[in-house]
């Protein structure tokens, strides 16, 4: 079964910071199982960089932040999906910095998703619920809008298309992770739900992975746990060593 590392580097480094960080890295990780698929995520202003500096590793592998919908036309300062450097090949979609600061609605994630896979690329999903919606109920109903409005027009099975990251909001950023347990019943409320999605097609198989306050201490709780396929890092993937010790705790499984 593969696990997923993803580390979504914001809007962190410099050019130059971003190449030293993907030359250490794939000096630092060296040989890894198969099973684990570790996606750097930086800046899409840092693509390029990033794909050179990690160009001898057979294990790192780059994905975007952010893309726009559409394939080309006047959206001064987007990128579009057909500008990423070919080795890219996952994009993050809907994650909540963009919902909350940009004002991404399920419609606009929809046709990002739609955008990203047809074009060949996995698209990775964030949801999550926000602020006071620790409660069972809530945050489900808030993950059944977020998943149905965002593979609305996804027609045919996304089994190599689609990860979803559970996100909650108040665990991002925050030193507040939610519970492996919490975490593992969400993930498996998501793979039901979404193989229930007629449009969709596909069996309990999406990968669903675990984001918010992950570091190299708590990783292992979060892997151990029967739904969740791995982690989205954020703070912790921005420092060097604590990124080669999460990856190294992720070796053990
Ligand atoms: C994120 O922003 O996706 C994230 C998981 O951040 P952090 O690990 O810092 O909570």
């Amino acid at each position: 079964m593969t696990i997923y590392l993803y580390a979504n580097w914001k809007m962190n480094f410099t050019q130059d910071e971003a190449d030293q960080f993907g030359s250490a890295l794939t000096k630092g990780v060296g040989d890894l199982p198969e099973h684990i698929e570790v996606i750097l995520f930086p800046g899409n202003a840092l693509l390029t960089t990033v794909s050179e500096s990690i160009r001898n590793s057979n294990h790192l592998g780059l994905g975007a932040q952010n893309i726009h919908w559409e394939r080309d036309g006047a959206f001064t300062g987007e990128t579009s999906v057909g500008m990423l450097p070919d080795v890219c090949t996952h994009v993050l979609v809907g994650h909540s910095e963009r919902r909350r600061y940009f004002g991404e609605t399920e419609a606009i994630i929809n046709r990002k998703i739609v955008t990203v896979m047809e074009r060949g690329l996995k698209a990775v999903l964030c949801v999550g619920a926000g602020e006071g919606s620790i409660s069972n109920v809530h945050a489900e109903e808030v993950l059944e809008v977020q998943l149905r409005g965002a593979l609305r027009d996804i027609e045919g099975p996304v089994e190599k298309g689609l990860v979803v990251a559970y996100e909650p909001v108040w665990a991002i950023g925050s030193d507040l992770p939610a519970t492996p347990e919490v975490a593992n019943r969400r993930a498996g409320f998501i793979k039901r739900f979404i193989s229930r999605l007629d449009n969709v097609g596909t069996g309990e198989s999406t990968p669903v992975i675990y984001g918010g306050s992950v570091t190299s201490e708590n990783v292992g709780s979060y892997l151990d746990m029967e739904n969740i396929d791995g982690v989205l890092l954020g703070g912790a993937s921005l420092n060097l060593e604590s990124f080669k010790q999460v990856v190294t705790v992720t070796e053990n499984y």
